[in-house]
């Protein structure tokens, strides 16, 4: 599907910091985060909505998120928690037409700087970010949450 851009995000086509992948998964950092770390999990197979998606793969999407969501306690982003949000449809606010799954990191205390975040979504030192939050994916993955 040449016209989604998380599509060419998937197959190499348009630039992405990534911090998974797998045969059937892709986690890569929001352009535009809410707060530092605020990534993205898509299945790699196109689905525009909940609708079209199968449920086993939703359900590996939502798996892969809730290890993103400690992983990002274990980074050095030090997260105290994190918003795991999808919106279905362009009634909920969906803007990408290709299913996906948004990991906020939070920190306790953060109410401000999520509400600047939700208003200027810039982005910080993606390539460090995700190179720290891979490397919280590693901690968990060894030494658990
Ligand atoms: P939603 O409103 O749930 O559809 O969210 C779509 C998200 O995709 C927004 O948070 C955008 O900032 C993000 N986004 C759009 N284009 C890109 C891109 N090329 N790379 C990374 N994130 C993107
Ligand atoms: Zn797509």
């Amino acid at each position: 599907m040449s016209s989604c851009i998380f599509c060419e995000i998937v197959c190499g086509d348009a630039p992405a910091n990534r911090v998974y992948e797998d045969d059937e998964l892709l986690a890569f950092l929001d352009i535009r985060p809410i707060t530092q770390g605020h990534m993205l999990v898509v299945p790699k197979s196109h689905s525009t909505e909940l609708a079209d998606l199968d449920a086993d793969a939703g359900a590996r999407m939502f798996r892969l998120g809730h290890r993103l969501a400690l992983a990002l306690r274990r980074s050095d982003l030090a997260a105290d928690g994190a918003n795991l949000v999808l919106n279905d449809g362009t009634a909920a606010f969906q803007t990408v037409g290709h299913v996906h799954l948004h990991v906020v990191p939070r920190r306790h205390g953060d109410k401000l700087r999520f509400a600047t975040g939700l208003i200027l979504r810039r982005s910080k030192e993606p390539e460090a970010t995700a190179l720290a939050i891979r490397a919280g994916l590693d901690r968990f993955e060894t030494e658990g949450s």
